[in-house]
């Protein structure tokens, strides 16, 4: 048979063939190597019953692992030029589905209806192109859409910074906003010698587990992450501080410390300290005063 579209001279032909030229600007790193699009698949735990949408194919290395798993595909890529590319090396897959759009435009509960129906359960895996690793995370997170795992391949700071517990520098409302939704798991990290072209960052791929309800109940949700975002404004500074600048600004210390002890929080911890559950406490707090 034929070599796998990941090997490093089928890319090279393929590239060739169409004159292809990477742009930069797409975050357009491609995978060339097996192993590791072993552990990304193994990762997404798929079958003829589930389903697969990837964002930004490429030239289809990782679409055509997930033909080779999944009962449906659907792949959504920007880049116009790549739409022939992948409709001439995925044609022997009739349950492949190649969208050209910009995912972050796309209304994906419609794609989920079209394209997922028959199937049970749906994940998400890809390889991210870096530029928007987080609003593509973060619009698949908070649209709550039918999935039961994310795995994707990102930048290896940003993976740490999801999967980060309380207490450290790499915890921040991204962790907090990641594990709300989500159980995060480090899969693996990645050098740059599995692409073309290299890219200048470390690479790692994780999992998010999609939770089916959140590990904390808040009375409302915007104000929750509201509180988060406000808590790490200036890392340096206070809980106390941060809040106080947001929530009580040319005001005295006094309310604030109050609804911070009937939260249980000292006024003089960092916001990188608190968990979830804490924040959780501390935004139905300053919730209820009317904060
Ligand atoms: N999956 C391929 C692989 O692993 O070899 C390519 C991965 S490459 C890191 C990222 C891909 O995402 C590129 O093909 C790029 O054109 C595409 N892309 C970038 N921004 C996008 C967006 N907003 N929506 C959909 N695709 C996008």
């Amino acid at each position: 048979g034929r070599e796998e579209i990941s090997s490093p001279k089928r890319t090279k032909e393929i590239i060739a063939a169409h004159g292809f030229s990477f742009k930069k600007s797409l975050g357009q790193n491609f995978l060339i190597d097996q192993n590791i699009l072993n552990k990304i698949v193994e990762a997404a735990d798929l079958n003829e019953g589930t389903g697969a949408l990837e964002i930004g194919p490429g030239i289809g290395a990782l679409t055509e692992r997930l033909a080779m798993s999944a009962g449906a595909v659907t792949a959504v890529e920007i880049d116009q030029r790549l739409i022939p590319i992948l409709q001439d090396v995925l044609s022997s897959y009739s349950h492949v589905n190649i969208r050209h759009a910009d995912v972050l435009k796309v209304d994906l509960h419609e794609l989920f209806r079209e394209d997922f129906s028959e199937v049970s359960k749906v994940s998400v895996v890809a390889n991210l192109p870096y530029y928007v690793t987080t609003p593509i995370l973060m619009k698949l997170l908070e649209e709550r859409l039918p999935l039961s795992n994310i795995v994707v391949m990102i930048q290896k700071e940003v993976a740490e910074r999801m999967a980060a517990r309380p207490g450290g520098k790499d915890y921040g409302s991204l962790s907090i906003a990641v594990q709300y939704y989500s159980e995060p798991e480090l899969i693996c990290t990645v050098p740059h010698t599995v692409f073309i072209p290299q890219p200048n960052v470390e690479s790692a791929v994780i999992r998010l587990k999609i939770r089916e309800r959140p590990p904390v109940e808040v009375k409302d949700e915007k104000h929750f992450f509201d509180v988060v975002r406000a808590s790490f404004t200036q890392r340096r500074k206070t809980i106390s501080n941060n809040l106080k600048a947001r929530f009580f600004p040319g005001e005295g210390r006094e309310a604030l410390e109050a609804l911070l002890a009937e939260a249980g929080i000292e006024p003089s911890r960092r916001g990188e300290t608190l968990s979830l559950a804490e924040y959780a406490r501390l935004s139905d707090v300053l919730f209820d005063a009317g904060r």
